[in-house]
């Protein structure tokens, strides 16, 4: 069992008593209990599909999609004015997008580093806009294609549970289905201070759709997004400031990876701010102020604007759960590990049920509670043992599996060697000097247990550690492995060379 199924010890109760019915009136025996003769006399109950589908997102395309696939009467219903979910229109792809203009005009005002002429590169940022707008444009009406194509049935409306069979629309109308997909993603909560809200902070839904850059941002916050945006507009010249309540960026991470990245911040001229707490937040004509402690000492600094960037919320408010009988904790739909809520016809996958908000997990999830809509009987469940992770910010961070924090307050044995970016030749060559590689393995075996880097590309190179994973490979056959060479890819050989060597029994 694992610890999530412990979470809900009635789901597998609840299989067993449904599975128990069934048999019984399969075989025509008399029922021991009310409860099942109740069932036998009343006529099934009509449902106008076998599975509905809350939230048309990545989660939930991904199980409207599976479903429907194995001939489920499949219904999907969202009630977004715009169809796309969040990674297309306002999470990763705008923000990646505009990530890689920043990158491709630091690249080219770096170009005397490469022997020619330096540039100061003028812009036009509403042009930066059109370029990104188009690209989102397309890749939602792409997915709105794949919505509307006919595979399952789209309802555009709100959802909210009058009954956990029972689903009442924006429209009026009222949908019954045999089991649930809630895929409702999340929203950006309300900001830790009203004053913030009263400046006018702005949210990354904001930053994405600017229509011209202040000149000056303080950043609240030092998660994945506080950090993206802050690399992001002060490559468009704006003057930056993060600030940050942990003592390290990206808190969940290892530090020696986010002390990398640290280190590249300060030499871009971004300042940060680290161990901090918000005291309060004002406006006068010269701008907007954030006043916090940083080092005991009470700091006052002044922007244009605020982006307050502190992490989404699940967007769980108005479904209606208390109806369904489905168990949350800090509106988080809470499952276990086959994306089962604690009523066992209704699932959940993506950000309304986290822990992760990424999208191959939300795509995953989605995927996995169909599965077992599907066929209950093989059930499959979610795997987090390869889980990934990528900070899209130049360097790039990229972890997979074990981190070497987890390994410690796990207590679990590992070796861990690292190879830096700047003793290994495609790096140098790129310009690209920040970072390092590093693989932990098990101190038995050898066998890779989690990588970790912080350099050029880390988010295409951390998949080489995803693959070898997988495959359950060793340090010892990693380092074998052949790789072309001059490639970013083949420093991954050195840190495994090292492990080789440590590992006894490969001696
Ligand atoms: C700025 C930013 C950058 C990001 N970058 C990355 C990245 O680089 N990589 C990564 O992996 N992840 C990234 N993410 C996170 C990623 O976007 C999310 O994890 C993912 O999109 C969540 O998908 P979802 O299907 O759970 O939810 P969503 O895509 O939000 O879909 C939920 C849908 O449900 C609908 N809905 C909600 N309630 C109801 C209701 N009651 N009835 C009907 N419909 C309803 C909503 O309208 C919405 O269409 C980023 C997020 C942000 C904000």
């Amino acid at each position: 069992m694992s610890p999530e199924d412990k979470a809900f010890p009635e789901h597998k109760a609840a299989q067993r008593v449904s599975f128990a019915r069934t048999i019984q009136r399969a075989d025509g025996g008399s029922p021991a209990t009310s409860d099942v003769s109740a069932l036998m006399t009343t006529p099934p109950r009509e449902f106008d599909a076998d599975v509905a589908v809350v939230g048309g997102g990545s989660a939930g395309y991904a199980a409207a999609s599976t479903a429907a696939a194995a001939g489920l009467r499949t219904v999907l219903i969202d009630g977004s004015r715009e169809l796309g979910g969040l990674c297309i229109l306002r999470g990763c792809m705008p923000s990646k997008a505009l990530l890689w203009a920043a990158e491709v005009r630091h690249l080219a005002r770096r170009a005397s580093d490469f022997g020619m002429e330096g540039q100061s590169l003028p812009f036009n940022w509403e042009s930066v806009m059109a370029w990104k707008n188009g690209l989102i444009a397309e890749f939602a009406d792409y997915r709105q294609q794949q919505l509307t194509q006919g595979q399952f049935t789209l309802i555009r409306a709100h959802a909210r549970f009058v009954d956990p069979h029972t689903v009442e629309l924006g429209t009026g109308r009222r949908l019954a289905a045999k089991s649930f997909v809630l895929a409702t993603g999340s929203i950006i909560p309300k900001p830790p201070l009203p004053q913030l809200a009263k400046i006018g902070a702005i949210s990354s839904d904001d930053l994405i759709h600017l229509k011209s850059l202040p000149r000056s941002i303080l950043i609240v916050g030092g998660g994945a997004i506080a950090v993206e945006f802050a690399q992001l507009v002060a490559r468009f010249d704006v003057n930056v400031t993060v600030i940050q309540r942990s003592d390290h960026l990206l808190s969940g991470l290892d530090y020696d990876l986010t002390e990398a990245l640290a280190r590249a911040f300060e030499s871009e001229g971004i300042q940060l701010f680290t161990g901090t707490e918000l005291l309060d937040a004002r406006e006068d004509p010269d701008g907007k102020w954030v006043v916090f402690t940083h080092r005991a000492k009470r700091v006052e600094l002044r922007a244009d604007a605020v982006l307050v960037a502190l992490g989404r919320t699940a967007n769980t408010s108005t479904l209606g759960l208390e109806a369904a009988g489905v168990t949350t904790d800090r509106g988080r739909i809470l499952t276990d590990s086959e994306m089962r809520t604690s009523v066992p016809h209704i699932f959940a996958a993506g950000d309304c049920t986290g822990p992760y908000e990424l999208v191959h997990i939300a795509v995953q999830q989605g995927d996995i509670a169909a599965q077992n809509i599907i066929d209950p009987r093989n059930p499959r469940r979610l795997d987090l043992r390869l889980l990934t992770e990528v900070i899209f910010t130049d360097p790039q961070i990229a972890v997979a599996g074990l981190g070497e924090r987890e390994a410690l307050r796990r207590n679990l044995p590992v070796l861990v060697a690292r190879h830096r970016f700047d003793d290994h030749g495609k790096s140098l060559i790129m310009g690209a000097r920040h970072g390092f590689v590093k693989l932990l393995a098990d101190p038995a075996n050898g066998e890779i247990l989690g990588g970790g880097c912080v350099g050029p590309l880390a988010g295409e190179l951390i998949h080489e550690i995803i693959v070898a994973m997988a495959g359950r490979m060793r340090v010892q056959q990693l380092a074998l492995l052949p790789h072309y060479h001059p490639t970013l890819a083949e420093i991954w050989t050195y840190p495994a060379e090292e492990l080789t060597r440590r590992i006894p029994a490969s001696q």
